[in-house]
């Protein structure tokens, strides 16, 4: 099973994502993730993303294109995965879609985690004071990046609900709750 996890920074995307993967026993795959250890790890892919990760800015989608296509083809995915925070935009969906074509494949579900601006700055502010290990010590944690990322969200998630509502598999999920409630209301819509 192919699913999708969008929301704005802070929404929670990769607590409900590990979750949900960790239920139906497939990777559970954030492009976030994968660019900052590409940076860690000194790669050439990592150092370019790196400039736009490090001032909020969505990274190019051919970029984003290569990275999810190079991971999605591992044979960890073959049964399907659960993708945390990409597609970003309907360039990236749409490039996402071909390969997954190209490979006889679908995306079963697209859950959108709905929050509040108010909450999620409040939520990313206080993410930053965290350590490493409980999801802090982001460079991109601070007000101006968060503003930044606020805006690249706001300007891609309509078009981005619309490709996926043509495509009658996006879902609105209520994110001012807590992660048990979440997660169930996900399950359930998934009838697991
Ligand atoms: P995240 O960990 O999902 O909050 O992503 C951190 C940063 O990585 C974003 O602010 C972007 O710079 C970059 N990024 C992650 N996913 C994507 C994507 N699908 N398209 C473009 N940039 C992305």
């Amino acid at each position: 099973m192919i699913i999708i996890i969008v929301g704005p920074p802070g929404s929670g995307k990769s607590t409900q994502a590990k979750r949900l993967a960790k239920k139906i026993e497939v990777p559970a795959i954030s492009i976030g993730q994968l660019l900052r250890d590409a940076k860690k790890s000194g790669t050439e892919i990592g150092k370019e993303a790196a400039k736009y990760v490090e001032r909020g800015e969505l990274v190019p989608s051919k970029m984003i294109e290569a990275l999810t296509r190079f991971r999605i083809r591992e044979d960890d995915c073959k049964e399907g995965f659960v993708l945390d925070g990409a597609p970003r935009r309907v360039e990236e969906a749409v490039a996402l879609d071909s390969v997954l074509e190209e490979q006889g494949r679908k995306i079963a579900r697209v859950f959108y985690i709905e929050v509040p601006e108010k909450e999620i700055i409040k939520r990313l502010v206080k993410r930053s004071t965290l350590p490493e290990e409980k999801g802090g010590g982001r460079v991109d944690d601070n007000m101006e990046d968060i503003k930044v990322r606020i805006q690249e969200f706001r300007d891609n998630i309509n078009p981005l609900k619309k490709y996926y509502q043509d495509k009658e598999i996006f879902e609105i999920i209520e994110g001012k709750r807590t992660r048990d409630e979440i997660q169930e209301d996900i399950r359930n819509k998934l009838r697991l």
